[in-house]
């Protein structure tokens, strides 16, 4: 297929420089476009590549004194956010937050118990992998994807969470079950020392997928779903972090993999979202050995096992609830969406045929 017709009409030493900025920014439009602004089209292309990224990263080092007056403005514009825009009301309400590791204060944005009508469809709706996403919304509220604003970042040091009870606030939704309210106050400093330690590979994984600093109003207000996936990526790896001080962590953990996977699919990044899908197995395992969350754990194992093409190893976890006698917290809630993966999976390796063939062995 040759296309002479679509291609721009640019002299095919351009397109060779465009190739390379489309390969060093991962095509990202605007830091190619910001690049040619500044550069144009000189033939020095790697160095001036490695320039422009070298004052980005030069932007991270002035964050902290930028962000107090970003955060300041944010609590000043706050109240100007319109709660009743022509598209309807923000499901969100806004909570003043403060980071237990750095002691940032920030605002973050909470979902409205009764706003948006939420299914559980992502990738199958016959056993989905439980993520949420809105199908429609209830009282005037506008409908919003609710994994965009889902995770909590705090913008200085990048502790995220997607629970609030893992940040200090006085909303009385952070409850006492929260990370903070539970964790023994003898426990912190071990935890502190723990979030505080992993702050430069927080910034890495950052630095890795965007290319650009997201200022405070980027993680809250202009939360791209981009930027959503990367907040989900950071609170996976914080709540991995806490795992060793509270267990239900790697739920949490592998739970946010899979809302990163549903935006990365979404976004049409296949390979990514693979990668956190197979992350996201590696948490559910920890967690099932663990101990908490179990029937929630063995079921997802199973699905995301047969979403990665592995069907033995999902049919075995799915078997567990299949064949569970009442000693499985919470089995019963996930047998249903089990016997329909397993009729698909007997499906898939041929196992119907066999079974009629040799009439042994009847599956109840
Ligand atoms: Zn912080």
């Amino acid at each position: 297929m040759t296309q002479k017709s679509s291609a721009p009409k640019l002299p095919p030493e351009k397109l060779e420089i465009l190739r390379q900025l489309n390969e060093a920014f991962q095509g990202d439009r605007s830091l190619i476009a910001a690049y040619l602004k500044e550069f144009g089209w000189s033939k020095v292309v790697a160095p001036n590549i490695r320039l422009l990224k070298r004052k980005r990263a030069e932007a991270v080092a002035t964050l902290d004194t930028l962000m107090t007056s970003a955060i300041d403005s944010l609590h000043e514009s706050a109240p100007a956010v319109k709660d009743a825009s022509p598209a309807g009301k923000d499901p969100y309400f806004r909570v003043a937050v403060t980071c237990p590791y750095c002691e940032a204060q920030f605002p973050a944005d909470v979902l409205r118990s009764k706003s948006l009508v939420l299914m559980y469809n992502y990738k199958d709706s016959r056993f989905p992998l439980l993520v949420p996403e809105a199908s429609s919304s209830m009282k005037g509220y506008r409908v919003e994807d609710p994994l965009l604003r889902d995770a909590i970042v705090c913008p200085r040091c990048l502790y995220a969470s997607t629970q609030l009870g893992s940040f200090r606030s006085d909303s009385a939704l952070s409850g006492s079950r929260g990370f903070i309210a539970r964790l023994p106050q003898r426990k912190f400093p071990a935890v502190k020392r723990a979030v505080d330690a992993h702050r430069k590979d927080r910034e890495s994984l950052l630095a890795r997928e965007l290319d650009f600093l997201p200022t405070p109003e980027d993680w809250l207000q202009k939360r791209t779903p981009a930027l959503a996936a990367v907040a989900e990526a950071l609170a996976s790896d914080c709540h991995g972090l806490l795992a060793e001080f509270d267990s239900s962590c790697y739920y949490q953990a592998g739970e946010a993999l899979l809302k990163r996977a549903k935006i990365l699919n979404d976004l049409g990044r296949t390979d990514q979202e693979r990668r956190a899908l197979s992350a996201s197995f590696n948490w559910f395992e920890k967690a099932y050995e663990y101990g908490k969350e179990n029937a929630a754990s063995i079921y997802l194992l199973g699905v995301i096992a047969f979403h990665l093409g592995d069907d033995r190893t999902a049919r075995t976890w799915i078997g567990r609830i299949l064949t569970d006698r009442g000693k499985i917290p919470g089995a019963l809630r996930f047998r249903r969406y089990c016997e329909d993966l397993n009729e698909v999976i007997k499906t898939d390796l041929g196992l119907i045929d066999s079974d009629a063939e040799t009439e042994s062995s009847p599956e109840t």
